[in-house]
């Protein structure tokens, strides 16, 4: 038993698995930038309010999952449980809005909410997002989740879902939360606490309750997408064009809300029958009233967040050519070459070649060994009559051959033939 420990539901990512979250990352990276996205760095920290009128009162995350302190002057500080409403922040405050163009943004990092831990569900979890700010063509939608499936197709994923809905506007929610709230009057009784609860404050968050009662008892509820207006139900409209023109896959699922109250429209869920009961890798919609709830003027917006623990889950190691294997690994015996070899890999290194040595003072056997097991693509081997004459074996790891070369000009030899 260590002295300490992680606190819970809180957890160190491992170099195995960092390893694979900075494949993920990198993928990310090419291809939110190929559809035009830069990265924008957001605090961990942020005035408690801006989440809870963001977000909403009444939604879980405000209600009991967020981390939330009064700082040394009592000012009440949360720790970031999403990213969205920090990024909608930073485009107010920085007036992002009056550039000519729409803004379009991503970011990466740690959000915090205190959950029930359980595979797929930690209280700091990792975050990949991104947003587009000054848009309302539905078909910013499509190109969204048409990046979202590219990048998963960049990793190799091709058997997750896409699930997609229109949660409508302030012109026709009111309508069908009052045509809900008659449909599940009757049924209170029967639904779990926490829809009890919701009944009043939050209907819709009924229709994707995940207890098995509370589906049973609402499955002949009325679908939203029949409540849609007019303007809702077109977009809606464009939405499954452009998806269908990129041959993208959907469900439509009107049962499907989201658990914060900014979103409007398209609202989508990308899941996986591979993750059991959090099955939900990736989620994000339309959220056409924030910035101008931040303090914004009206601006259209739409945006996901996808999970890296969960995406990370389902990737297998194996698949992923990750590491980097070292250019070049130094067997060097005795003193006087080992220190040659520290030199030597230090001038190599400055040159952007990879290379590995012993510090322990192995035999050559074993040195060679740890140089097979890292994967390098060269060896060379330096001794005392090597240091005196100044002439060395290089082996080629992959060919087996090896050559006798003036080790001391291993820069310009592992140049050519790393080029070649
Ligand atoms: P869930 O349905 O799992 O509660 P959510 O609707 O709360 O998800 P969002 O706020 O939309 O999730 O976050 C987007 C994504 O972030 C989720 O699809 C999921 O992959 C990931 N995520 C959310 N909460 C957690 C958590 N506590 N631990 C790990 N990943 C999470
Ligand atoms: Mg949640």
């Amino acid at each position: 038993m260590s002295k300490y420990n992680s606190i819970r539901g809180v957890y160190d990512i491992l170099p195995m698995e960092a390893e694979k979250w900075q494949f993920i990352e990198t993928a990310a990276r090419k291809v939110f930038d190929d559809y035009g996205f830069s990265e924008i760095k957001i605090p961990i920290i942020e005035k408690s309010e801006l989440f809870t009128r963001s977000i909403g009162e009444d939604t879980d995350i405000v209600e009991k999952e967020m981390y939330t302190f009064p700082d040394r002057k009592g000012e009440l500080i949360s720790m970031r449980p999403e990213g969205t409403a920090s990024v909608v922040r930073a485009y107010v405050e920085h007036k992002m809005y009056a550039s000519q163009s729409a803004t379009k943004l991503y970011y990466v990092g740690p959000m915090f909410r205190y959950e029930r831990p359980q595979k797929g569900r930690r209280r700091q979890f990792f975050q990949i997002g991104a947003e587009v700010l000054g848009l309302s063509d539905p078909a910013i939608d499509a190109e969204i989740i048409s990046m979202l499936f590219t990048f998963f197709d960049q990793l190799g994923l091709e058997d997750l879902i896409l699930n997609l809905n229109s949660i409508g506007c302030k012109e026709c929610r009111p309508a069908f939360r009052t045509t809900l709230l008659s449909f599940l009057e009757d049924k209170i009784g029967q639904l779990c606490d926490n829809c009890q609860n919701r009944y009043e404050k939050n209907p819709l968050r009924v229709l994707d309750c995940k207890s098995k009662t509370c589906f049973e008892e609402t499955k002949d509820a009325p679908s939203i997408l029949d409540s849609l207006c007019t303007c809702c139900s077109e977009d809606f409209e464009k939405v499954k064009t452009c998806l269908d023109m990129v041959d993208l896959k959907y469900n439509i699922n009107p049962r499907m809300v989201r658990g914060l109250d900014y979103y409007t429209k398209t609202a989508f869920e990308v899941t996986s029958n591979r993750l059991g009961s959090q099955d939900a890798v990736a989620a994000g919609g339309r959220y056409d009233l924030l910035v101008e709830e931040v303090g914004g003027p009206p601006t259209p917006a739409i945006g996901f967040a996808l999970g890296m623990e969960r995406l990370s889950l389902l990737l297998e190691e194996e698949d992923l050519s990750l590491k980097r294997c070292p250019d070049l690994y130094i067997a060097a015996l005795g003193v006087l070459a080992h220190e040659a070899a520290f030199r030597l890999a230090h001038e190599l290194r400055t040159h952007g070649i990879k290379v590995e040595f012993d510090h322990e003072g192995r035999s050559l056997k074993a040195q060679m060994r740890r140089a097979n097991s890292l994967g390098c693509g060269y060896v060379l081997i330096l001794g005392e009559d090597e240091i005196k004459t100044g002439r060395a074996i290089l082996k080629d790891m992959t060919n087996h051959g090896q050559e006798e070369i003036a080790w001391e000009g291993i820069l310009s030899e592992m140049r050519t033939r790393m080029r070649g």
